[in-house]
């Protein structure tokens, strides 16, 4: 039976660390799993990367692992007595005076904020709960105005939505994750409050060739830089949490249909994120608009579904895990998702890979195929392949580990390993064997093949076979 073709990003926490949890939600579908830097100390991480890749030892399949960097996530200093209480119209003063606060003042602890704000600009303190306006500036002070009732408290979060402030994506706490993570075994990372491309390009350099990168949308700010944002990552995630807090809430649905369609026009992998399943930390059954919730983002094609505190904190990580495989396996089985998968169709590239990945399409559409095997040395072929949202299942045969481990956040890719120097002579048997055993052979149905051959040339995508299981004729 083909497994689903919309993969799921668990996220690790407290409630799923231990082996038998994340074996438990593997089992259950996880294709990949995020390691949280916001949370969780280095030797944490460290000894979750082992598990899992222990796991992966042991059940013979590639695990993606994806480090979120927290990013520069702004926080208000602290106060003498905890926190105030504060009604619409009280004014308070920031400034950058690290005594702890009262009623009258308190700090928030970056200047950069205080230049870039001014008279006008709204400032939202934990998760939007609380609203301030500034009202009047001096040097180094912001005189503030509530606009709603509530409670200021100690190093409660400062989101800033009015502005693109100059900080870079890359705190000095996220270089130094970023070079533990790098030293772990892991292959994607991603950025958190991306605000513009230049991001990417820091980013990038550090990282080099060892991960892939994935750009966070939760700034107003990236949606000004999208189009630029989306062509120099390798990924994309839609980061409802922090994106419903800068923008209205009512905006987001809008805004994740944009992202996911322009990604999937890109033919880069997109993840949506965030409170999916929320009720699940503490519920076993999600709500009937949750399961809408995902649906949707499977009826929009997007490459993968995230499960945050449903999977890192909440009470019942397996059944969260398991009912998110449900909804995609019901979706995905909805005649209605193959006609929307063919309604939005990629647009192909002028390459002998998009030619051969147009070509496949028109195969399935007049032959049944069981799947399409490609061979591929960095992804490529498999990524554009997937591109095209093809009907039938996509085996992605590499010699490669990092580049297997990698495809598990694309849509509709099986990544396997696979020895690189096989004759062509060999191709089919070897994709047929493959096939065999992960259960994609169905007698009569005949395979794609595709390589790029002589092996090993990133892009030569240049050759395209049908074949039939033995015992069945064409
Ligand atoms: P976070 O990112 O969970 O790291 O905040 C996701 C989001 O903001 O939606
Ligand atoms: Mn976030």
């Amino acid at each position: 039976m083909p497994g689903k073709n919309t993969k799921i990003l668990a996220t690790v926490g407290p409630a799923s660390a231990d082996n038998n949890t994340l074996r438990a939600l593997v089992e259950a579908g996880a294709d990949a799993f995020r390691l949280n830097f916001s949370h969780g100390s280095h030797d944490d991480h460290r000894a979750v990367c082992q598990r899992i890749r222990a796991l992966e030892e042991s059940l013979g399949r590639p695990i993606g692992v994806l480090i979120d960097l927290q990013g520069p996530k702004l926080r208000l200093g602290t106060f003498a007595e905890g926190g105030v209480t504060l009604a619409r119209g009280d004014r308070i003063r920031f400034d950058l005076d690290p005594t702890p606060g009262d009623a009258t003042r308190v700090s928030i602890p970056h200047p950069e904020i205080i230049a870039a704000v001014g008279p006008g600009h709204v400032l939202l303190i934990d998760d939007g709960k609380m609203r301030l306006k500034v009202v009047a500036k001096d040097e180094g002070v912001l005189y503030m105005e509530a606009q709603t009732d509530g409670r200021l408290s100690d190093r409660k979060g400062v989101n800033v939505p009015d502005v693109a402030l100059p900080l870079s994506a890359l705190t000095a706490k996220d270089r130094r994750d970023l070079a533990f993570g790098l030293e772990l075994d892991i292959d994607w990372v991603a950025l958190s409050f991306v605000q513009r491309a230049a991001d990417l390009v820091e980013a990038r350099e550090l990282i080099g060739d060892r991960a892939l990168l994935m750009a966070k949308i939760e700034k107003p700010s990236a949606l000004q830089d999208l189009d630029a944002i989306i062509e120099l990552a390798d990924g994309i995630m839609v980061a409802r949490g922090d994106l419903g807090v800068e923008l209205p809430p009512e905006d987001v649905p809008g805004l994740q249909k944009r992202i996911v369609r322009l990604c999937r026009r890109a033919g880069k992998p997109v993840v949506v994120a965030t409170q999916m399943l929320e009720s699940m930390i503490s519920a076993p059954t999600p709500t009937r608009a949750e399961a809408s919730d995902v649906a949707t983002a499977v009826f929009d094609g997007a490459d993968a579904v995230m499960l945050s505190a449903e999977t890192a904190s909440g009470r019942y990580p397996a059944e969260a895990l398991a009912m998110m495989s449900r909804i995609i396996a019901s979706t995905e089985a909805d005649p209605l998702q193959r006609q929307l998968m063919e309604a939005v169709a990629a647009d192909p590239r002028e390459t002998s890979t998009d030619a051969i990945g147009t070509a496949i399409r028109a195969v399935a559409a007049t032959l049944p195929l069981s799947a399409t095997v490609a061979f591929t040395a960095s992804g490529a072929t498999a990524l554009r392949i997937a591109h095209q949202r093809p009907r039938s299942p996509i085996l992605g045969l590499t010699p490669s580990q990092a580049v297997a481990r990698r495809l598990c956040l694309v849509w509709g890719v099986r990544s396997r390993r696979s020895p690189d120097a096989c004759a062509v002579e060999e191709i089919v048997s070897v994709a047929l064997e493959h096939c065999r055993n992960e259960g994609l052979t169905v007698p009569g149905q005949a395979v794609v093949v595709t390589a790029g051959v002589p092996f090993g040339t990133p892009g030569s995508t240049n050759l395209l076979r049908l074949a039939w299981p033995a015992g069945s004729g064409a």
